[in-house]
């Protein structure tokens, strides 16, 4: 089994622990994006709030901002010396309002080679390798552009076996983003699909999981767009048709007001999930086996790479 490549190195995938699939640590978003709770830039604010994660018990975040968003590896291997949370930080592209400047002039071969490089050496001139390969579709579209990115993210999977991690755009889109990946030799084993709770319909989840893709439950502790009582129904009905090793787990917190170190204590921060949600699943009867298994062993499974 190959290892997981965290910003501060490789680690054995026994050594992960509790780990959470879609988060944000510090983001710098470009110019276009107005609204200034997006920009999460503080690498103080973020060393106290993975501190209270370490605190509850989590010990790995994914990383998922890259480079179009204003990715920041130097910041991330402060924040994951100062807190020893494992970080795994992403190489991609999101959807296409952001990717299209840089990614409209340049070959699937160019993007994917880029992809790898910044698996194997490293990111820029950092020395910070990324350890997943993130790709995005736009609402009710793949968009010419985010096709490239899925395109090129399959040829950097079968080069470094780095996970595929996706948004959707309130969810839509997931089969088609398994097609597509399928088409360039990708196993959906080796997919996770994002943001599948703006989209909970237990229908259409289960379809996502009959092709064996991994599915993300990541807008945890968001209850203006789900109350968290219908993610845990629809956890329920999925554990019990057997898919629970196939969810993942996250809160994919992208604002500076959903962490208390930011200073506004009603957001539901790193240690929500860990304090609240997963007591509550455990009182609604999923067994600690299973919420152990989607915390700790299903992250496990998916982050190992396949090179050196
Ligand atoms: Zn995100």
């Amino acid at each position: 089994m190959g290892k997981i490549r965290t910003v501060l190195g490789d680690i054995e995938a026994a050594a992960l622990g509790v780990t959470y699939m879609h988060e944000h640590v510090i983001t710098h978003p470009p110019a276009s994006v107005t609204d200034c709770d997006l920009a999460m830039e503080s690498i103080a604010a973020a060393t106290r709030e993975l501190s209270h994660f370490h605190l509850a018990g989590g010990r790995a975040l994914v990383e998922m901002t890259p480079r179009d968003y204003g990715r920041d590896p130097l910041a991330l291997r402060a924040i994951a010396a100062a807190t020893g949370v494992h970080i795994i930080c992403t190489t991609g592209w999101l959807k296409d309002k952001f990717c299209r400047p840089w990614v409209a002039d340049r070959t699937v071969d160019e993007l994917a080679e880029e992809m790898i490089r910044e698996i194997t050496v490293g990111i820029d001139d950092t020395g910070v390798r990324a350890g997943v390969i993130k790709a995005a579709s736009s609402l009710d579209m793949i968009t010419p552009a985010e096709e490239k990115v899925f395109r090129a993210a399959a040829r950097a999977h079968h080069a470094t076996g780095a996970l595929i991690t996706t948004h959707t755009e309130r969810g839509t889109m997931a089969l088609e983003q398994i097609d597509l990946l399928r088409s360039e030799g990708v196993r959906p084993e080796r997919i996770l699909i994002g943001h599948l709770d703006h989209k909970p319909e237990l229908d259409y989840w289960r379809a996502v999981a009959q092709t064996g893709a991994n599915l993300g439950i990541d807008q945890i502790g968001k209850e203006k767009y789900l109350p968290d009582s219908r993610r845990i129904e629809l956890i329920l009905a999925m554990a019990a048709e057997g898919y629970a090793a196939q969810l993942c787990l996250a809160g994919d917190l992208a604002r500076a007001s959903y962490w208390p170190a930011y200073g506004d204590w009603g957001g539901p921060g790193l240690t929500y999930i860990l304090w609240r949600f997963l007591p509550w699943l455990h009182e609604r009867g999923l067994d600690s086996r299973q919420i152990e298994q989607m915390i700790v062993a299903t992250p496990a499974r998916l982050l190992p790479l396949a090179v050196a």
